[in-house]
C-alpha cells in the first residue's frame, strides 16, 4: 500500500484547496464556509517520482458540543491515525490560534512526523514576518504556502518526502 499523508487543521485554513494542488484536480469542495469537508476524502499523489496517497479531513475542532464539528474531528482522528505523515495547516492572516496550539499538541502526542504548512502566504518573495510566530507551535519549521497559487508547496513537499 501506499503511504499516507493526512491534511488536518481547524475549518477554513485551506486544506481542501491544498489537497487539489496537491492532486491537480478539484476533488474536494473548497467553501467559505467553515466545515464543508465531513468525510476523509483521499487521493493518489505523485511528487519526484514518489506515489503516495493525500487525505483531506473536515477540520479539527478541539472543543465542540456540535456534532457535525465533533464527526469532523472524529474523521480527522481516523486520518491521523493512519497516516505516516501529518500536514498541519494553519493561516497566516489569523496567526496562531488556541486552537492550532489544541491540534498541534494532539498531533505530537500520535508521536507522527508532522509537517507545519502556513496557508495564505500569497506574495511571493520574502516569507511574511507573521511565519516566525508559528515556530511558538513546538514542531519544527513554518513552511510557507499558498494553496491558491501553488507557492511554497514544492518545499513542503520535499519536506514530506523526507519521512516517507
Ligand atoms: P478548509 O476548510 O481548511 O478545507 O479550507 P478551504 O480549502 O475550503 O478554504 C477556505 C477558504 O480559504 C476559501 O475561501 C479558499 O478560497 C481560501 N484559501 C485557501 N487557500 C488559500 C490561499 O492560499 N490564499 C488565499 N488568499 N486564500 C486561500
Ligand atoms: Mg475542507
Amino acid at each position: 500500500a501506499l503511504p499516507i499523508v493526512a491534511v488536518v487543521g481547524r475549518p477554513n485554513v485551506g486544506k481542501s484547496t491544498l489537497f487539489n494542488k496537491l492532486i491537480g484536480q478539484r476533488l474536494s469542495i473548497v467553501e467559505d464556509t467553515p466545515g464543508v469537508t465531513r468525510d476523509r476524502i483521499y487521493s493518489k499523489c505523485e511528487w519526484r517520482g514518489r506515489e503516495f496517497m493525500v487525505v483531506d479531513t473536515g477540520g479539527i475542532e478541539p472543543d465542540t458540543d456540535d456534532v457535525i464539528l465533533a464527526q469532523m474531528r472524529r474523521q480527522a482522528e481516523v486520518a491521523i491515525h493512519r497516516a505516516d505523515v501529518i500536514v498541519l495547516v494553519t493561516d497566516v492572516r489569523c496567526g496562531v490560534t488556541a486552537n492550532d496550539y489544541a491540534v498541534a499538541d494532539m498531533l505530537q502526542k500520535s508521536g507522527k512526523p508532522v509537517v507545519l504548512a502556513v496557508n495564505k502566504c500569497d506574495t511571493i518573495g520574502e516569507p511574511p514576518l507573521e511565519l516566525y510566530e508559528f515556530y511558538n507551535l513546538g514542531i519544527g519549521e513554518p513552511f510557507p504556502i499558498s494553496s491558491q497559487h501553488g507557492h511554497g508547496t514544492g518545499d513542503m513537499l520535499d519536506e514530506i518526502l523526507k519521512y516517507l
